[in-house]
């Protein structure tokens, strides 16, 4: 396995932490824009089904076409815009979530830093040749840290029951 370069500058943890929090709230958007298109998709299905049933199935079938109210083309007109518009939305907030989603898989491994002396313990991102119990720089009680954990910075994101 072949390890990508750092981009420069690293990342800070805050970054990390900053993305993690972009990433929550845009799959929050991501979701609550999911569920406006599907209810925007039923109603054009109804709205369809209700033109195929009174206008189009009488023509082929036999029958007097009833005819509709000018205000239901207008009704179907705005919501096929309206889902146009929601749609374009939708696709731009996945597609960031997605952009984020891959930087959080490149930069969000954490390294834990652990004071032997007095516990103390600092965050910082993983970086090449990190391995658990390596020892790194002085603690401000001048004992010596070592590197204790190394995890993925955890999304704080509610999983689909
Ligand atoms: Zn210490």
């Amino acid at each position: 396995m072949t390890v990508d370069t750092w981009r420069e500058p690293k990342p800070t943890i805050d970054q990390v932490r900053r993305l993690v929090q972009r990433i929550q709230s845009y799959v929050r958007t991501s979701r609550v824009m999911g569920i406006v298109s599907s209810i925007l998709l039923l109603a054009l299905m109804i709205q369809m089904g209700i033109l195929i049933y009174m206008n189009f199935l009488p023509l082929f079938l036999g029958g007097i076409p009833f005819p509709l109210p000018e205000w239901f083309y207008y009704v179907l007109m705005l919501t096929f815009l309206f889902a146009m518009v929601v749609y374009a939305i939708t696709g731009t907030v996945n597609a960031r979530l997605n952009r984020y989603m891959l930087e959080y898989k490149k930069i969000g491994v954490v390294v834990q830093l652990r004071c032997e002396a007095c516990d103390r313990t600092s965050e910082r991102i993983w970086e090449k040749e990190d391995y658990i119990f390596k020892k790194e720089g002085t603690c401000a009680c001048g004992g010596t840290q070592f590197i204790s954990q190394m995890y993925i910075m955890p999304l704080p994101i509610k999983k689909k029951d």
